[in-house]
């Protein structure tokens, strides 16, 4: 979903043509094209150099997984979870369920996938880590409303950053995640279901990201029905989103540096995916169990080997 020319949403499923980094919702197969300026383009082949009488180059690692670097940073070391809860977050079961995913994502084969991504060139790559630390949390009783902008969640970030509830973190994530009651204006349940971006905020980088309830649209942004792995609809699709829009924000942070010639982000490319599901305890469907419990977890795609969306690297 594009975000004032910079973010990439996770889009509605088969929705989505002209804008950038959300989440796709619902059935059919969308994709994220990124903001203008920032196109996807392709390495050059070594065939089209060699007709130019270049000497061959070594071929790009990227060039066969199906996502391309742009040079941009990645996020390295430990990436940092907060959490701004807007809205009315009272007595629901989403606040233990996500914070536990905050709290066990790192680590884990599903996470891992992310080090398949790396910022430099040539010898000098440097990695993302498999590594996450949920940092703290802050709540928002509706500061801006219940029918937010883009802009109105950026300064819900901007807000608890400069009143000191959350600290400035230029290593960090902060997600905005919504009540069922909140909309926001851009397309949240008609064209993605999360998004992420970077603004600068009080003088930082700092990279930030909104979440909504599916329960606002569950047949857009979930696909637990009746029943889901934590007996919460909303935070279960909650947690695929978060899980997405984390692995966006560490891999391409400022929207320059890994996706796909379609504008595609890494787990953009396998959205709504979710490999083998088995049965959690309660009944639901859950495919990975992240600490103690089980989520239904969207797959991530992995940039080794040609590329595939997959659960687990290596
Ligand atoms: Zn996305």
């Amino acid at each position: 979903m594009k975000l004032r020319n910079l973010g990439l949403a996770l889009t509605v499923y088969g929705i989505m043509t002209a804008a950038a980094n959300a989440q796709a919702v619902s059935p059919g197969g969308g994709h994220d094209v990124v903001p203008t300026g920032k196109g996807g383009w392709n390495l050059p082949a070594a065939s089209d150099l060699a007709k130019r009488g270049r000497p061959k180059p070594p071929p790009p690692p990227t060039a066969n997984n199906g996502i391309n670097y742009h040079n941009g940073p990645v996020m390295l070391g430990t990436v940092n979870i907060y959490y701004i809860w807007y809205g009315d977050w009272s007595g629901n079961s989403a606040v233990d369920i996500l914070s536990d995913l905050a709290g066990s994502i790192g680590g884990t084969p599903w996470y891992n996938i992310n080090t398949s991504y790396y910022s430099g060139s040539g010898r000098q790559l440097k990695h993302v880590s498999n590594s996450v630390a949920f940092q703290g949390s802050t709540t928002d009783d509706y500061s801006r409303g219940k029918s937010l902008s883009d802009d109105d969640v950026r300064d819900v970030v901007a807000d608890a950053i400069s009143s000191g509830r959350l600290p400035k973190d230029t290593n960090g994530v902060y997600f905005v995640l919504t009540s069922a009651d909140v909309s926001e204006l851009s397309g949240f349940c008609s064209n993605y279901c999360g998004w992420h971006t970077y603004d600068k905020i009080d003088s930082a980088n700092i990279k930030f990201a909104f979440i909504g309830n599916p329960d606002q649209c569950p047949s857009a942004c979930t696909r637990s029905r009746y029943h889901s792995p934590n007996d919460n609809i909303g935070a279960d699709g909650m947690a695929s989103i978060i899980a997405h829009e984390l692995s966006e924000s560490v891999t391409d942070p400022q929207l320059n540096a890994w996706y796909s010639s379609k504008g595609d982000e890494n787990a953009d490319k396998c959205a709504f995916t979710f490999g083998n599901i088995y049965t959690a305890p309660n009944g639901a469907g859950a495919n990975v169990q992240l600490g103690t419990r089980d989520y239904l977890i969207q797959q991530n795609w992995i940039n080794a080997n040609g590329g595939s969306c997959g659960m687990s690297y290596p």
